[in-house]
């Protein structure tokens, strides 16, 4: 497959055209970006694992039934993936307080959830990806109800996949974001990428944050966490 023109280059991704008109590759970076952009960093490696981890997991989703973009990997940092058409939603799910969530509502971090939690925000850096509801959603015209539907199902079934998959390797799975496409034939799949970046990830034991918290909140040794959480996903270094 060739690469053909970039089409687009995001905060930790860029993405290019190929000559198959139904593919695209997407190629990670090591550049950090954290709240709308106002903090910028490099993360040493970050791109190689994060393409190696999204790939990773989007395969074991797959084999669990879930649709995903993910084609193929083609080397450390780069990714054929199927064209879609983003929903411009965030799908955030939470089975534990943390973040904006323990931020907006005046809760401690930590507190876990009988069941889990699910919020969209709307796509947009202009406006600071404002929290919407699902009646927001339909009036701006970024989803019908029934793409909705099948998104929220598709979150809780890969919010149970990930949460035994990382449990098995001694992580509790916090919170995390995802994104949904749409094939040319209207069919919603998981898109983007499922990493440290867009999942908090603390260790089952001792708690420490194994995610973009690390850089966020300026706690250290932002590379080593995401080496140890690709280290226990698949037993070696990337
Ligand atoms: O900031 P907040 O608590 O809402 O984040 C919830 C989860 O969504 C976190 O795991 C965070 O990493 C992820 N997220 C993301 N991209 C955003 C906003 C949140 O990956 N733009």
């Amino acid at each position: 497959m060739k690469k053909l023109e970039q089409l687009y280059e995001g905060k930790a991704k860029k993405v290019f055209q190929t000559d198959d008109p139904a593919c695209l590759i997407v190629e990670y970076k090591d550049d950090a970006t954290a709240f709308n952009g106002q903090k910028k960093g490099t993360i040493l490696g970050k791109g190689a694992i994060n393409n190696r981890m999204t790939n990773l997991l989007m395969q074991m989703l797959e084999h669990r039934g879930v649709p995903t973009h993910f084609v193929q990997e083609l080397n450390e940092r780069e990714t054929v993936v199927k064209k879609v058409t983003i929903v411009p939603l965030e799908v955030i799910v939470r089975n534990l307080s943390a973040g904006h969530f323990a931020q907006n509502y005046g809760v401690e971090e930590g507190i876990v959830f009988e069941e889990p939690t699910i919020e969209f925000s709307y796509k947009n850096d202009d406006l600071g990806d404002p929290l919407i509801n699902s009646y927001h959603a339909k009036a701006l015209k970024l989803a019908t109800q029934a793409e909705i539907d099948t998104i929220v199902r598709l979150a809780f079934q890969i919010n149970e996949a990930l949460k035994e998959f990382f449990l098995a390797v001694g992580i509790t799975l916090v919170d995390f974001k995802l994104e949904f496409g749409r094939l040319e034939d209207g069919t919603i799949v998981l898109a983007d990428e499922i990493s440290p970046d867009t999942c908090r990830l603390w260790d089952k034991e001792t708690g420490e944050k194994l995610d973009k918290d690390r850089f966020r909140r300026d706690l250290g040794n932002v590379e080593g966490a995401y080496q140890e959480v690709m280290k226990r996903l698949t037993g070696s270094q990337p």
